[in-house]
């Protein structure tokens, strides 16, 4: 494995992929008469990753590429760990990235019926056969790579009751385990897949869409390929874990179709993220054993988890398209999602004034009446997004820690005795400072400079270092909001030996703030709206939020601050 860092590439002048290689190179060819037809086949058992959304973008972006079609298809054939909970966040998830399947959604088992009817004419023509023998014998037979299996006893029994076993089978007269049907391929292949792999199996369970009409399940590697082929796929994208699986999909297809078209397997190397696990059995014992608030916590890797934080389409299918495609299994570090959602917030989030940490600040040359609006600009990137007026008063909040008593030199932010100015309004200067019993600060009195009110025509023109985000204290309103970090302290969370991943998570993945001070505009957020904190970074209103009881999930700081170990 290789850790990259993916540089900013404009995707117009990026080379083509080695897929994309392959279909231009077929398309010239005239091969299936030019059509692409890819497919995205989740296994509904947990939530969408972002190692999904790559292999998403990838398949839809192919299909959009080149005028083709992309199927949305569920690979639902283990009813003990399928659910329709999984089916509705996937089709959310898949939707929220931007993308529309053909036609309806596709699930393999639709095509249950055509497989067990391909079962039997595999068992008439001898290319399957019943095992009586319990699984763990049929696994022992199998013996190593590097030596031939041991056929079942069972290998030659005759096709006629072949048949009227696995239709008993079906018809429910045998408990699970007793028996399997199993394709007669080759005991000696070095490829282990070959050696007489499973098809069905019985299993005594309601199926989320079929119900109780079957008690035999096809294997998922006996109803990958056909699926494809029912539904016309030209280029059938997977993970290359799936490479020593074709072989034993093409031998399928090769007793069971007599044209020449086949969907062609392409494999490329899973995109992994840094400091996460990707694992969905890894991620549901996150979410079982309470370690977060669900799938979609935002410190989860999950698409719903990233949406929840914050996180746009555009960021997720930008993140895609940088990372790319390759053999090669690549870690792709953190900071580049980071950067990509930092890039797109900075593009179109309004920039609003929050005090997280709030110290009440008192003009006192300021008159106790007087109320006053200052124009600031929504966002400095979109002149289209306008300005806003703020409330301005005698008293105001500052960030705690936006003042300090002893302050090194180059500390340009509040200190007794030392001008900064508070954003989009007067430079202020603190006179003195005011403590608890604890000597902790509980006000700043400071005095403001009246000649310069930023934009006005009585703004001397006066420069100061500093400038400070502030909220006015009588219109403020107030949120919780929380601060994540990464859910991981170790970059490989999955990646030790004899460790439990579990040993690698952050204790201080999650800081809540309470009665955090807003400007008063943002009474009317929504969940899902986004914004940048000034000096902060970027906000999203949490699923969980209602008015008068606002929360806000950081989406990301401003910079890239995780290896200065930034509180902030
Ligand atoms: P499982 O272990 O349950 O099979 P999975 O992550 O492979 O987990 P699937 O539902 O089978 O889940 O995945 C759907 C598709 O997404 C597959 O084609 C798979 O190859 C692809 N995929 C899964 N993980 C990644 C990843 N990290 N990077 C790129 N593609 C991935
Ligand atoms: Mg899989």
């Amino acid at each position: 494995m290789e850790s990259i860092h993916v540089e900013d590439e404009d995707p117009e002048i990026k080379s083509l992929n080695f897929i994309e290689q392959i279909i231009e190179e077929e398309r010239a060819a005239g091969k299936n008469e030019g059509r692409v037809h890819t497919r995205f086949p989740p296994e509904p058992n947990g939530y969408l990753h972002i190692g999904h959304a790559t292999s998403i973008c990838l398949n839809f972006g192919l299909a959009a590429k080149y005028g083709g079609k992309c199927n949305l298809r569920f690979d639902d054939t283990n009813p003990s760990k399928e659910d329709t909970e999984y089916i509705e966040s996937i089709l959310t998830d898949v939707r929220w990235l931007g993308f529309r399947w053909d036609g309806e959604v596709r699930y393999a088992s639709d095509y249950f019926r055509q497989l067990y009817d391909w079962a039997e004419q595999m068992i008439l023509d001898g290319h399957a056969y019943v095992d009586d023998q319990p699984a763990e014998a049929i696994s022992a037979q199998r013996m190593t790579p590097t030596e031939p299996g041991v056929e079942s006893p069972y290998r030659e029994r005759d096709p006629a009751e072949n048949l009227q076993l696995f239709r008993r089978m079906k018809n429910g007269e045998f408990a699970a385990g007793e028996r399997v049907l199993r394709a007669k391929i080759d005991m000696a292949s070095p490829n282990m897949l070959l050696r007489d792999p499973i098809m069905y199996r019985i299993m005594h369970l309601p199926h989320y869409r079929t119900g109780n009409e079957w008690c035999i399940y096809p294997m998922y590697d006996y109803t990958h390929g056909q699926s494809d082929y029912l539904e016309g796929i030209t280029h059938s994208v997977c993970t290359l874990e799936f490479e020593v699986h074709r072989p034993l999909y093409n031998w399928f297809l090769d007793r069971l179709i007599h044209t020449d078209y086949r969907p062609r397997q392409i494999e490329f190397a899973r995109r992994n993220l840094s400091y996460t696990v990707m694992s969905k059995r890894m991620l549901l014992e996150l979410v079982q054993k309470g370690h977060v608030d669900g799938w979609d916590d935002p410190r989860m890797p999950t698409i719903s988890g990233l949406r929840r934080a914050g996180y746009t389409p555009e960021s997720i299918r930008n993140f895609a398209g940088k990372v790319g495609v390759a053999r090669r299994e690549i870690v792709v570090d953190m900071s580049l999602l980071e950067f990509c959602v930092r890039e797109h917030l900075n593009k179109i989030a309004p920039r609003v004034m929050a005090v997280l940490d709030p110290v009440r600040v008192v003009l006192e040359n300021y008159p106790a009446d007087r109320a006053e609006w200052v124009e600031v600009e929504n966002n400095p990137e979109d002149a289209s997004a306008g300005t806003r007026q703020l409330p301005f008063s005698r008293e105001l909040y500052i960030e705690r820690d936006d003042f300090m008593e002893e302050a090194p030199k180059k500390f340009f932010r509040m200190t007794v005795g030392n001008e900064v100015r508070l954003k989009g309004a007067y430079i202020v200067k603190c006179e003195r400072v005011e403590k608890d019993g604890q000597g902790r600060v509980t006000t700043l009195y400071c005095t403001y400079d009246a000649d310069t009110r930023s934009g006005s025509g009585t703004d001397s023109g006066r420069k100061v270092k500093g400038t400070l985000h502030w909220v006015s204290a009588k219109e403020a309103i107030e949120a919780e909001v929380r601060l994540y970090d990464r859910l991981f302290k170790d970059e490989d969370p999955a990646g030790h030996k004899d460790i439990d991943f579990k040993q690698f998570l952050n204790e201080e993945s999650l800081r809540v703030l309470q009665h955090c001070k807003l400007e008063p505009g943002l009474v009317d957020a929504r969940p899902g709206d986004r914004f940048q904190f000034q000096r902060l970074g970027y906000f999203c209103v949490d699923k969980s939020s209602r008015p008068g009881g606002l929360v806000f999930n950081r989406t990301v700081g401003l910079k890239d601050t995780w290896s200065k170990q930034n509180a902030r």
